[in-house]
C-alpha cells in the first residue's frame, strides 16, 4: 500500500479548506501598518522588508489551510522539478530579489553571482529562445517550456537547491504536492498538484497598499509605482542583468 495520499483524498480534503477557513486578512493588513508606522525605516528598507514579510505571510497561510486540511507536503530538500517551470514575476520583486543577493555575505553573493554568469554562458540558446514564449497569450506555452527542460536560473543543479531559498519568488511557494512525489518526476505537468496562487491578491494588495502610501510621502522610494508593480517578465529574463 502506498504511503502516499491519492489526489482524490488531497481534494476531498481541500473541501475542508473550501469550508471552514478564511484567509486572515488581519496578517497582511499588520504588516503594512507596521511598516508605515516604523519611522526608522527609510521607504526602500520598509519595501525590502515588505517583500520578505508578505512572503512569509503567504507560507503562513498556506501552513494554515494545511492544518485545517490535515495536509503534508511531500515536496522534499533535493527534488526540483517544479524548478524547470517558467517563473513569471513584476520587475519590482526581480529587484528586490537582485537586491537581496546583492547584500548577502560576500562569499554567497559571489557563489550566487558566478552561478548566474556561468548558467547564462551555458544556456544562451535556451534562454534566448525560451525568454520569448508568451506564458500569459499562448495556452501551449507553459507545457513546450517545461518539456525543454531549462533549469530555473536560481537552481543549483549539483544539489538541486534554490540558491536564494529565502527570498524566492510567490511561484514557488504556492504549488505544492501531497501526493506521491513521483507525480512531478514523471509528468511535465502533473494533475496531482495544488496551486495556492489565489493568496497573490492578499500579496499584491498588501505590497500595492503600502506603495502607494510611501509614494505620497515626501522621501524617494526607489520603486518606478506603479510601473514596476505592472511590468511582469520571466525570472530567465529578469535576472541576465543581476
Ligand atoms: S527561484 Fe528557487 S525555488 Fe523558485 S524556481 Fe528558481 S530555483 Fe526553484
Amino acid at each position: 500500500m502506498s504511503r502516499y495520499i491519492s489526489y482524490e483524498e488531497v481534494l476531498r480534503r481541500c473541501q475542508r479548506i473550501n469550508q471552514q477557513y478564511q484567509i486572515n486578512q488581519d496578517r497582511f493588513d499588520q504588516i503594512v501598518d507596521y511598516l508605515v508606522d516604523t519611522p526608522r525605516l527609510s521607504n526602500e528598507e520598509k519595501i525590502h522588508q515588505a517583500f520578505q514579510l508578505l512572503l512569509q505571510a503567504v507560507n503562513e497561510e498556506i501552513a494554515g489551510m494545511e492544518a485545517t486540511a490535515d495536509l503534508q507536503p511531500t515536496c522534499q530538500m533535493g527534488c526540483a522539478f517544479c524548478c524547470y517551470f517558467p517563473i513569471v514575476i513584476t520587475k519590482m520583486e526581480a529587484d528586490l530579489m537582485k537586491q537581496a543577493i546583492n547584500q548577502m555575505p560576500a562569499d554567497r553573493k559571489t557563489f550566487i553571482k558566478r552561478h548566474i554568469a556561468d548558467y547564462y554562458h551555458r544556456y544562451q540558446d535556451q534562454v534566448d529562445s525560451l525568454g520569448n514564449v508568451d506564458i500569459a497569450g499562448d495556452p501551449e506555452a507553459k507545457l513546450s517550456y517545461k518539456k525543454a527542460n531549462l533549469p530555473c536560473v536560481l537552481l543549483n543543479t549539483e544539489t538541486n537547491t534554490c540558491l536564494a531559498y529565502e527570498f524566492r519568488p510567490l511561484p514557488c511557494r504556492t504549488y505544492v504536492n501531497y501526493t506521491d512525489p513521483k507525480a512531478c518526476e514523471e509528468n511535465h505537468m502533473p494533475k496531482e498538484t495544488i496551486s495556492y496562487d489565489f493568496l497573490y491578491q492578499e500579496y499584491m494588495g498588501a505590497f500595492n497598499e503600502l506603495l502607494q502610501v510611501l509614494y505620497d510621502s515626501d522621501e524617494q522610494i526607489g520603486v518606478n509605482y506603479p510601473d514596476d508593480v505592472y511590468q511582469e517578465d520571466l525570472l530567465i529574463n529578469w535576472l541576465k542583468e543581476a
